[in-house]
């Protein structure tokens, strides 16, 4: 960008500061997109929290990596939050509290310089759930670019919010049968049925009304981003939907899945592990034959209750089949007694998930479709069982299994009979072979997409001269 002085124009350079949300599935994602910019040539601030700052270095070999690129640096301001309170998604609301009051002056000073010899920050691009962020960069005169992690189907599903409430699907009707298709809301027709709406959607108390409420206003504030919204999806994936988004955000990019673009433009995708990946994980698979095995995670985030995890339990000892299954600490809320052991399952804390996903051993993806593993899925062509819990997760395995048809959705049912009855078939027989098949040739497409000419690839050049011109 260029700034006029007396008649005399000078060259500034741009520089870009990122601030993801402090949780885990933001910050990963955040650093891929950060990643690709950089590797553009952009300067750039990656903006953390100093809690999650540590555990990045300590956990993540590409943090590592990227600090020492010259014009990448890290900077870390407080969370406010004292250091053992914990910072799982159960905090959101006094985690975002503390960011919005305490962090706030930490993170205008940065924008108004740090004192570090760098050029002044000429875009920020930040995570759509500090609409805070993009308010004070802009009162300070520099354009915010929103960042959202969720699917776009999801984004349409919080903007839609007034419309659904017009037409009286939300609150859902009393004694609403919830396998009901919503017809009256574009973009939604076709495919999504009431039960496949965001998990938020079918809390019924006030509190839960209330919740939904902030959810819709919080995407709406992206409204005001002048420099547009990103999206970590694609023409490929969700064109019909982007369109309807487009309506209302002209300026949308859809540069996804950003870990395939990032890995596709610097040859490593950059993790962003806040907790230490067990290896052996790999060493087990490497053990067994090809396309034997079940990987199983819930993500960073879902709580299991104990009768969930023992129904999962017994689906999977009956089915026969290998597993390897992240038991996340927190993932069974309450329940402290070690699992019983069983040759054909390996537990794990935390793995290289992408690693685990592309290994020959896999043969499917238990998931709870978050939206990053969802794509993880995709781009390494790996059927997915889909066991949604909340948030986009419930309309992200309604794409997967009735849109793209590249997994079962099983949502809302967990016996154990249920649970045999997925697994085997997306292991065994002909709906197996027709998963992975699709499953095949969806890794082939999204790997275009994010290539020299594909869909995502053009608008991440588009976001990239338009950062470039940004404040000029
Ligand atoms: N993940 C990982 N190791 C694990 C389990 C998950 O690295 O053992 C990563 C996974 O690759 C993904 C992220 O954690 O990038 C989870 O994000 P997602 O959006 O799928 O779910 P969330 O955690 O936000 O519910």
């Amino acid at each position: 960008c260029m700034i006029e002085l007396t008649g005399e124009k000078i060259m500034v350079e741009p520089h870009v500061l990122v601030f993801p949300f402090p949780l885990q599935g933001h910050v990963t994602t955040m650093l891929r997109l950060a990643d690709a910019i950089s590797n553009a040539g952009l300067r750039l601030t990656f903006l953390n929290t100093d809690y999650n700052h540590a555990l990045l270095d300590r956990f993540s070999a590409s943090h590592h990596r990227l600090s020492r690129r010259p014009r990448f640096r890290f900077i870390s301001i407080p969370d406010g939050l004292p250091e053992d309170n914990p910072r799982t998604m159960r905090n959101f609301v006094e985690l975002e509290e503390s960011l919005r009051t305490r962090s706030l002056e930490f993170y205008k000073k940065v924008l108004r310089d740090d004192g570090d010899g760098w050029p002044p920050v000429s875009c920020v691009l930040v995570d759509g759930l500090m609409p805070f962020a993009m308010d004070a960069a802009q009162e300070l005169g520099i354009p915010a670019i929103v960042f959202r992690t969720i699917s776009g189907a999801c984004i349409w599903a919080y903007l839609c919010i007034p419309r659904l409430v017009e037409a009286a699907e939300f609150p859902f009707p009393e004694k609403a049968d919830w396998d009901d298709p919503i017809n009256c809301v574009p973009g939604m027709e076709g495919y999504l049925r009431r039960r496949d709406l965001p998990g938020f959607f079918r809390h019924t108390s006030a509190a839960g009304e209330k919740l939904i409420r902030i959810v819709g206003d919080v995407t709406a504030d992206s409204l005001r981003a002048r420099g547009g919204i990103i999206l970590n999806t694609s023409e490929h994936l969700e064109g019909p939907i982007l369109s309807h988004i487009r309506s209302l955000f002209p300026l949308t990019y859809a540069v996804g899945p950003l870990h395939a673009l990032s890995a596709s433009v610097t040859s490593f995708s950059a993790s962003g592990s806040l907790w230490a990946e067990d290896r052996s994980a790999i060493l087990w698979l490497d053990a067994q034959p090809d396309r034997s095995v079940v990987y199983v995670s819930f993500g960073s985030i879902a709580e299991l209750s104990t009768a969930q995890f023992l129904e999962f339990w017994h689906g999977f000892v009956d089915s026969g089949h290998r597993f390897l299954w992240v038991l996340r600490p927190g993932l069974v809320a309450g329940w402290e007694r070690a699992p019983p052991e069983v040759d054909r399952v390996k537990m794990v804390s935390w793995v290289p998930q992408e690693e685990v996903l592309r290994h020959r051993a896999v043969g499917c993806f238990l998931t709870h479709c978050g939206w990053n593993s969802t794509l993880e899925s995709l781009v390494a062509g790996i059927p997915m069982v889909c066991w949604p819990l909340l948030a986009d997760q419930q309309i992200n395995s309604r794409l997967v299994g009735e849109v793209w048809r590249v997994g079962i959705d099983m949502k809302d049912i967990y016996s154990r009979e249920a649970v045999e009855r997925a697994v085997k078939a997306a292991m065994e027989g002909e709906t197996a072979e027709a998963l992975r098949r699709a499953a095949a040739e969806m890794a082939v497409e999204v790997g275009r997409s994010v290539e020299d000419g594909g869909c995502a690839r053009l608008e991440f050049e588009k976001l990239i001269r338009d950062i470039s011109a940004l404040g000029s």
